[in-house]
């Protein structure tokens, strides 16, 4: 196959199995509501879940950085890109998340390749729960290590894989909110096993940072846990973009030598971790915005029920409701859609065969109002 025949095959592959992905250009898609050729619509597609991306404090936080420090960083942090802004903000998280020290990264993505390549070599294993997100299990496959995947949230199946006795050492893997079905890792059970195997739990808590825990510490402090490696994201409930890992002392200044993503790549703009560093503040004082958030979420949850359909075992932001049927579950976002509600569905290999879902995201942004729109819509469009 040369190259066109290699593009208009893969083109084609995904054509076949209506998994096509498009791009659509939205006006105000961080918001309560979104434009989208000139219609509004309810969002419920939104990561932003306490609605900061729109906050007026994160705003000033941003500009005033710009205005200070312009618009770029100028280089990687191991050139002259690292700021004091970028050093005051990791202290901020080491001290705040009771880590000795964070390490900020581009994004959530360049984070897991870089800490995974950085840690995994031949010989080890890492051990990830099987619905762990795309940059976890990518970064696993590329690495050296060997890859087994424990079934999700399954403590005991990472046992009897963790018991397998090989050389090597053991990173395990998991998400703390898992991205696509909203439910929480039993952290508690799967720290033991790591720590009965002699290995090292990583954390990718994406989704619940900001959002659930003491402050919106997360799923790790919520479930009163200290894992090795974990891993935050500001494109979520923080409302900006970016990523910092919080680990021991001698495990960051191993990042610092290792992890290519980091070394290899411009450091954050000091304007955009002056906006990190707001968000913090508004996540640490924000929990009336997760009050806001838990009563749309129960809201939801008991509305939808009503409805007949299944709600999964999701206490987050996160409400799949899943369809299976790939083409069923595009044409009923068609029609929702058609009823001025945005949602997306999320299809394989995003997620499992057959697993083709509704993907609902609610926010502190949305009023009870949104979400009865929603119920009726959902109502409506079966
Ligand atoms: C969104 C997400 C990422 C990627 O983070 P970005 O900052 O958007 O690159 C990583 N892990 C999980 C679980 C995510 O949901």
């Amino acid at each position: 196959m040369n190259w066109d025949e290699k593009i208009d095959q893969g083109l084609q592959d995904r054509e076949r199995v209506d998994a096509y992905r498009h791009r659509l250009a939205i006006a105000d898609g961080n918001h309560r509501f979104l434009t989208y050729q000139g219609q509004r619509y309810l969002n419920f597609s939104s990561n932003d879940y306490l609605g900061l991306a729109r906050d007026p404090r994160l705003i000033d936080a941003w500009r005033q950085g710009a205005a200070r420090h312009g618009v770029g960083s100028g280089g990687s942090g191991h050139v002259t890109g690292y700021s004091l802004s970028h050093q005051a903000l990791e202290r901020r998280l080491a001290d705040w998340l009771g880590y000795a020290r964070a390490l900020l990264f581009t994004s959530g993505y360049a984070a897991n390749q870089g800490i995974i390549g950085a840690m995994a070599a031949d010989g080890d294993r890492i051990l990830a729960d099987k619905l762990s997100h795309a940059s976890l299990l990518e970064a696993a496959m590329q690495s050296p290590a060997q890859l087994r995947r424990f079934a999700h949230n399954d403590a005991g199946s990472l046992a009897r894989l963790a018991g397998m006795n090989t050389p090597g050492n053991v990173l395990v893997i998991t998400e703390g909110v898992f991205s696509m079905d909203g439910d929480s890792a039993p952290l508690r059970p799967l720290t033991a096993e790591t720590g009965a195997a002699g290995g090292w739990l990583l954390v990718d808590d994406a989704h619940g940072f900001g959002v659930v825990g003491d402050q919106g510490r997360g799923s790790a402090w919520q479930q009163g846990c200290h894992p090795e490696l974990l891993v935050i994201t500001f494109g979520k409930a923080a409302g900006v973009g970016g990523a910092a890992v919080l680990c021991a002392e001698p495990v960051a200044e191993y990042l610092l030598q290792y992890a290519r993503h980091m070394i290899y790549s411009t450091a954050l703009p000091p304007a955009q971790v002056c906006a990190i560093d707001a968000a913090v503040s508004a996540i640490i004082q924000g929990d009336e915005l997760r009050e806001r958030l838990r009563l749309n979420i129960a809201r939801f949850r008991t509305g939808v029920a009503a409805l007949g359909y299944t709600p999964g075992p999701s206490a987050s932001a996160i409400q799949p409701l899943l369809i299976g049927d790939n083409r069923l579950a595009l044409a009923l976002t068609g029609r929702l859609r058609d009823r001025g509600c945005w949602l997306t569905a999320i299809r394989p290999p995003t997620v499992p065969p057959g697993s083709a879902r509704l993907r609902i995201t609610l926010t502190a942004a949305h009023q009870p109002a949104d979400i009865d729109v929603l119920l009726a819509a959902l109502n409506d469009a079966r």
